[in-house]
């Protein structure tokens, strides 16, 4: 079994920054989480401290039941892929990866069998004599997964792997890496500032900001209950809409609290073009600002009556007054339009 738990985790690192504030996350055997959040909020610091890289100051590490605080890199049974990948140029392939088993003594012959198992399953068997510079970008990557899957670790730890990589084969690879953890069932941690790559990779999402975790959990429960307005409008693309409501309104409208000033969101995709009001929804009435049409959907961005105003600004959000209303691609209102837009759904 190869649960990692963080309990009550910090770093304050030399100089006094203190760059994680606490964090408890519990990832069970096989389980895959992936830690996202804005540049800087300490993720590469946590997922350091997990491969024994960096020091921590303060909770406990703990992997397969052993706190490993004070244990060495090379003694967590860790394998981590990098975004550089690391590969060593001159070697083949081959070598690239039984690089790491040849350093613990191990047989050739077990080495060769390692190594070529899992060529088979990341389809590089065909290039093991070549050097990496004979490679592609995303065969790259595979030699350095390949290296990790070689050591047949309790857990893997991934740090940003396919942001040297361009749009189309990052997707491809994100399949990928998801269908090799699937068949492995190996423990993953993965960083990642993408919020795309971390919905569709993640069995456990850990959501942080400022050092902290905003919320951990299912990928879908935490899209369709962000906990804060952090989460919400860092989690989707295009955010989703946040809007302060009058208490009286979340009243009639929501049926929620009254008490004090609400705070509405409503995602783009639940808005629909429309004169009548749902039961139990909202309304509102936009001028058309601009419009995106990306293909399958258009993207209408609209203003908000003057008196509607917002909450105060959050990370990622958008600017008081807009709102962001997902139709279908074949529809288009015009620039300047005076549209009405009703949701059911609100968070
Ligand atoms: P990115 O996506 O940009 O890599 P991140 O979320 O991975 O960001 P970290 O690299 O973990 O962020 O850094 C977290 C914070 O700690 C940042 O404010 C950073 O400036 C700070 N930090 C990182 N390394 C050190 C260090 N060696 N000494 C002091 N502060 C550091």
């Amino acid at each position: 079994m190869a649960n990692v738990t963080l309990r009550n985790v910090r770093k304050t690192y030399q100089g006094g920054f203190e760059a994680i504030k606490g964090v408890n996350v519990d990832v069970g055997d096989g389980q895959f989480c992936v830690l996202v959040g804005p540049s800087g909020c300490g993720k590469s610091t946590l997922l350091r401290m997990v491969a024994g890289l960096e020091t921590v100051t303060g909770g406990e590490i703990d992997i397969g039941g052993r706190v490993v605080n004070q244990v060495e890199p090379a003694d967590r049974d860790i394998a981590m892929v990098f975004q550089n990948y690391a590969l060593y140029p001159h070697m083949s392939v081959f070598n690239n990866m039984a690089y790491g088993l040849r350093n613990r003594g191990m047989a050739e012959a077990e080495i060769k069998t390692r190594v070529e198992q899992a060529a088979r399953v990341l389809e590089l068997s065909a290039m093991l004599e070549r050097k990496p510079r004979q490679l592609s970008g995303g065969q790259r990557q595979r030699v350095a997964m390949g290296r990790a899957i070689v050591r047949q670790p309790k857990v893997f730890l991934f740090d940003e792997p396919l942001s040297n990589l361009d749009a189309k084969l990052r997707i491809a690879m994100r399949v990928e890496i998801r269908k090799l953890q699937r068949r492995l069932n190996t423990t993953s941690i993965y960083v990642t500032h993408d919020q795309l790559e971390a919905m569709t990779l993640a069995d456990v999402l850990v959501v942080m900001n400022g050092g902290q975790v905003e919320q951990v959990g299912n990928p879908l429960a935490i899209y369709e209950k962000p906990a804060t307005t952090f989460v919400a409008s860092f989690i989707g693309a295009p955010p989703m809409n946040l809007m302060s409501t009058r208490p009286e309104e979340i009243k009639s409208q929501l049926g929620g609290s009254a008490d004090g000033v609400g705070i509405l969101g409503i995602r783009p995709e639940d808005f629909l073009i429309t004169d009548e009001t749902p039961a139990g929804g909202v309304a509102l009435p936009l001028t058309v600002e601009a419009i995106e049409r990306v293909g399958a959907e258009t993207f209408v961005y609209g203003s908000r009556e003057q008196d509607d105003q917002r909450v105060a600004a959050t990370p990622g959000e958008l600017p008081p007054g807009e709102v962001i209303v997902r139709i279908p691609g074949t529809e288009a209102p015009a620039i300047g339009a005076r549209i009405r837009v009703a949701a059911v759904r609100a968070k």
